[in-house]
């Protein structure tokens, strides 16, 4: 599969095959826009969304004894269609995680067959807007081991790793070592110093940031208790505020599969929930989010009311 088809790399890559808008990430960089982009000059904007989950409203929610996931393939298509139609062309639509439901290490079958369909859905997007994704503890594992990282980075490339795109440094992290790295110490150990890194990078650039990722720091309140769905605390508070130092404007992420959201020191952390299954009233849909000059604007939209053209 293809990278990425844009600026830089769109002549060398088109020669080569079948023009795709997945982007695989390698050596922790993805090429679909500029190094050297890193500068503001103009507003813009991308779509995010999170949790398409293939397969998870037949399994988990209707319980039928031979999932499919017909209804996850549907919402995609019918998000790719409107994206497509969106003016002027967002500069990236990224999927906060949790891409498929099945475990590649308790059914690997199963998995195989839902990355596939999923690719099918996302190859479908306009190969100038690149699709950007990222790993969920449905993708690696609730404990991730080193296979199921391999697992997933042959089929999307690195699982974390940063970009420019319109003067803003872009941070995308995998959460799962931070919930679970028991069985991989060394890998989550890397991606901490990677971070750092990238952090310290971020400050003597003296640039904006944006981070994606699967599960939130904290789901309204950074002070609020332990729970399933954000990130414990004694390693949420330490990286809350290395992040806020380091010139993070915002966190968006997924996992909860509901909106939520809420601010650490004026930092906003906002979970936008699925576009594939809901746990609670919110209906499938995605984010906008316009980087302006000085702000970040954002809102989520259901399929139904997404907009196809978007003031900037
Ligand atoms: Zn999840």
């Amino acid at each position: 599969m293809n990278a990425c088809l844009f600026t830089d790399c769109y002549a060398s890559k088109r020669l080569v095959g079948k023009m795709s808008s997945i982007v695989v990430a390698k050596d922790h960089q993805i090429e679909c826009f500029s190094k050297g982009d890193t500068k503001w000059t103009r507003p813009f904007y991308f779509v995010q969304g999170a949790d398409l989950q293939m397969g998870m409203i037949q399994s988990y929610l209707e319980k039928n004894p031979i999932p499919g996931w017909e209804k996850e393939i549907e919402l995609g298509e019918r998000a790719v269609a409107i994206v497509n139609e969106m003016r002027p062309k967002p500069k990236f639509f990224v999927m906060c995680g949790d891409l498929c439901h099945a475990f590649p290490d308790e059914e690997p079958e199963i998995r195989q067959k839902q990355e596939a369909d999923f690719k099918k859905i996302f190859e479908k997007l306009d190969p100038e807007i690149p699709f950007i994704s990222l790993s969920g503890n449905h993708d690696v594992g609730n404990q991730p081991t080193t296979e199921t990282i391999e697992s997933y980075k042959s089929s999307f490339g690195d699982d974390y790793f940063s970009f420019w795109c319109g003067g803003v440094r872009f941070l995308v992290l995998n959460t799962q070592y931070f919930e679970d790295a028991s069985e991989v110490p060394e890998l989550a150990e890397k991606h901490e110093q990677w971070l750092n890194e990238e952090l310290e990078f971020a400050k003597q650039a003296g640039s904006r940031v944006i981070v994606f990722q699967h599960i939130p720091w904290f789901l309204s309140d950074p002070d609020e208790e332990a729970n399933y769905f954000s990130i414990e605390p004694s390693i949420r508070n330490v990286w809350l505020e290395k992040l806020k130092n380091s010139g993070v404007v915002h966190v968006f992420a997924g996992h909860l599969h509901l909106n939520a959201g809420g601010s650490y020191h004026g930092m906003p952390v906002t979970t936008t929930t699925a576009l594939g299954a809901q746990l609670g009233d919110d209906v499938p849909g995605l984010r906008i989010v316009k980087v302006m000059e000085k702000e970040i604007e954002q809102s989520f939209y259901s399929l139904d009311n997404l907009p196809t053209t978007i003031d900037l």
